[in-house]
């Protein structure tokens, strides 16, 4: 597949989950808010709606924010948590290290992220414990928040019981726990376990809750279960220019997929299209799945012939994230797009080992 310059039309499929649109339901739901004048500023009554229906959700009289994406979710809400002298664990592949563009560190006016290792990106009580005893002298910036991913950069997801444990290590050192939750419904729908055993029951204090990968619209929701830590969080909002005149643009589609069930709809797809990815690459020899396939991302390790040639045909995919290929399922993915895929790999691979063959 070829464009007149030559160049191969690029396939954006796998490329990320940011590649794929807004879903039928949040399109209709920004549609339906359109009509009329509505109070501003988030005090309209599809932001109360959609504020109490993730009350309902995570069981839980938390504090609702909406704001535009994932770093500024993030950072705002690990600001919330940190004076600047302060100092944040994280996971060294973790978003808010990697891919922030020091947005945490500029929005706490200094807070440092303390990177800790673990496999398949997942912190471990042990490894937040080392960190937070490594210094505790003046010199040192004193750790005061935890931030995991859930699922990790590496599609891998942490059960409720581990949550807990390394949340109890933290909270014994008075750290406190933020979540980074940009694909966290896929997290739930593979855990089966209740919204509220996954974050506050199992320790954390503030999550922040992807609506832009899932499809759901182009907004992320903030849920502080400690509504102290809330306190003020409004104007911070406003300061970091992520306070939405219009908001119910922002919350209509969260209210109408949170009621219908399209968020978790949403990323069962994303989910289901990332195993059968896998079952099918399985069959595939001579090429390497990283990392266990537990939430909408499949990892591999490519030889470089294959992945040259996969360019060559047009397949977008980040090879930056965790060492390999990443190939990202969303909301919108198709079993169509899969066998696509793979059918192309078969082919590249097909074609090396065959003598003489020339792709
Ligand atoms: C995509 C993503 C974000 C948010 O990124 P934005 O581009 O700022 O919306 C945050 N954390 C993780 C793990 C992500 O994958």
């Amino acid at each position: 597949m070829n464009d007149n310059s030559g160049e191969p039309v690029r396939r954006y499929a796998f490329a990320s989950d940011n590649t794929a649109g807004l879903c039928s339901e949040a399109l209709e739901a920004i549609a339906s808010a359109n009509s009329g004048s509505v109070a501003s500023y988030g005090e309209d009554h599809w932001t109360a709606g959609a504020s109490d229906l993730f009350r309902e959700i995570f069981e839980c009289d938390c504090e609702v924010f909406f704001v535009f994406n994932g770093t500024a979710a993030n950072a705002l809400a690990l600001a919330s948590l940190c004076e600047s002298y302060h100092s944040v664990i994280c996971h060294e592949t973790s978003h808010v290290e990697t891919d922030e563009c020091g947005a945490p560190e500029f929005f706490s006016n200094g807070t440092k992220l303390l990177l800790a290792r673990g496999e398949h990106g997942k912190l471990t009580p042990a490894g937040v414990e080392a960190l937070v005893l490594k210094r505790q002298d003046i010199h040192y910036p004193r750790p005061r928040a935890l931030s995991l991913s859930q699922p990790t950069e590496l599609g891998t997801i942490y059960k409720p019981e581990e949550i807990s444990a390394i949340t109890e290590k933290a909270r014994a050192y008075g750290l406190k726990t933020h979540v980074d939750g940009a694909r966290f419904a896929h997290a739930l729908v593979t855990l089966e376990r209740s919204p509220a055993e996954v974050t506050w029951k199992a320790g954390v204090d503030v999550l922040c809750f992807g609506g832009t990968k899932l499809g759901v619209g182009f907004g992320e929701a903030i849920l502080f279960f400690d509504r102290s830590l809330a306190e003020e969080f409004s104007w911070r909002c406003k300061q970091a220019g992520q306070l939405a005149s219009k908001m119910r643009y922002l919350a209509a589609p969260w209210h109408r997929t949170l009621t219908s069930g399209g968020w978790l709809k949403n990323a069962a797809n994303a989910n289901r299209c990332a195993r059968l990815l896998e079952q099918e690459i399985r069959l595939i020899p001579s090429i390497e799945i990283l990392y266990p396939v537990e939430a909408n991302s499949v990892f591999l390790r490519l030889p470089d012939h294959v992945h040259e040639k996969l360019q060559n045909r047009g397949w977008v995919y980040y090879v930056f994230i965790g060492g390999g290929a990443r190939l990202m399922c969303s909301w919108a993915t198709t079993d169509a797009d899969v066998h696509s895929l793979v059918s192309d790999l078969r082919e590249i691979i097909a074609a090396a080992e065959a003598p003489q063959a020339n792709e």
